[in-house]
């Protein structure tokens, strides 16, 4: 990469600034031999200078905040439709607190903060409208044009669709970013801070989607004592505050989830990490399984966990019809587009040529919010 006299910082005062290669310096002190240090990426596909006080992964952490579709994930539906009630979860507070679990993991590891937060801002920007019933819908839209899949999706919105630079398409983000993005590359392990933020949203949303669910009152304690973590924590939320009753011990018993799936991850990640005796972080992409991981006892647990949540929420008619009705709206529209290409907005009818029509008609709905499309709907009917 070029270095200017501003990238290295030299017109900045000597005292009061931090350079970034000061916090590179700090990274290689501070952080473990098989961290993903930010002064040894791999780099961007498109060659720029570097900054002269943020490193390479804080740059994309703050190229994914300010995108249109991370400021989209505000409308898009989680579990529960967006709009059902003000307090439940969106695609973007569940993604806030991913970023803010994979923090807490990557900080207690000794790995690279900064980079698993860029991760986890970025898992869920190829999210389509109306949730997994959303994605499956436009899946089946596009069965014989290539398909849908929300993680390839992501790489799309990053490396094509947002396009706020004049000189390449995308964010241009980092490989390691790259890398943390791209789930459904099984060949290879990622780095640790990628496999923490893989991790970090599956203790995010099992846990979310039960408070949610609670909240909805589609669940209640009786049935949730049915599953064996919250047996667990409500036992000893339960010894420690006895007379905690409703609301108040429910979000106690979350909390407490939370907090035992972390601490969990945290020895079991320390062990496995100390077994495979790794000296640097690319001894971490020869592995052949995560390390990043839950201990056998929390993973049949977790487990156990998610058919529960198959079985009581996630079909649950309440939620399953609600999300029928709009997936049936998505369909609508997408035929809608294909069949009147003038009604896309000018910058997807300039991709038509190079991505095809179905693939670009997909891009434009799956980027929609969920309140973009049902207005999109409704404008069928004129
Ligand atoms: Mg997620």
């Amino acid at each position: 990469m070029q270095n200017s006299n501003f990238a290295e910082g030299a017109q900045l005062p000597a005292a009061g600034w931090k350079t970034r290669v000061q916090m590179e310096a700090d990274e290689r002190r501070t952080l473990a031999p098989f961290a993903q240090k930010s002064g040894d990426s791999r780099g961007r596909h498109f060659p720029e200078q570097q900054h002269a006080y943020r490193t390479e992964f804080q740059r994309d952490r703050a190229r994914i905040i300010h995108s249109r579709a991370f400021r989209r994930l505000e409308y898009k539906t989680q579990v529960f439709l967006n709009g059902t009630a003000d307090h439940l979860r969106t695609r973007l507070t569940h993604t806030c607190e991913v970023a803010s679990v994979s923090r807490t993991l990557a900080r207690a590891l000794a790995l690279n903060e900064d980079l698993a937060e860029a991760i986890a801002l970025g898992h869920d920007l190829g999210h389509a409208p109306f949730g997994h019933s959303g994605e499956e819908m436009l899946a089946e839209c596009m069965r014989e044009h290539g398909g849908f899949e929300h993680n390839r999706q992501s790489l799309r919105v990053v490396e094509l669709l947002e396009a706020p630079y004049p000189a390449f398409p995308g964010l241009n983000l980092t490989f390691e970013v790259l890398e943390g993005l791209r789930k459904h590359d099984k060949n290879a392990s990622p780095s640790l801070e990628a496999q923490i933020a893989d991790v970090a949203d599956e203790i995010t949303y099992y846990s979310h989607d039960l408070d949610d669910a609670l909240d909805f009152a589609i669940l209640d304690s009786d049935q949730l004592d049915e599953s064996a973590i919250w047996q667990r924590s409500h036992q000893r939320v339960a010894a420690r505050n006895p007379d905690l009753l409703g609301t108040e011990l429910h979000k106690n018993i979350i909390r407490d989830i939370i907090d035992l799936q972390v601490r969990d991850v945290v020895a079991a990640s320390a062990a496995s990490i100390a077994a495979a005796a790794l000296e640097s972080a690319e001894k971490v992409r020869q592995q052949r399984e995560p390390l990043i991981c839950y201990s056998p006892e929390h993973d049949a647990a977790n487990r156990e966990l998610r058919r529960f949540l198959y079985e009581n929420v996630y079909y649950h008619p309440r939620v399953a019809e609600v999300n029928r009705r709009a997936c049936e709206m998505l369909r609508a529209v997408f035929v809608a587009f294909v069949e009147e290409p003038e009604r896309l907005g000018d910058a997807a009818a300039r991709r038509i040529e190079s991505e095809g029509l179905h693939r670009t008609v997909c891009d434009y709905i799956a980027g929609m919010t969920d309140r973009y499309l049902l207005e999109e709907h409704a404008r069928l009917a004129h």
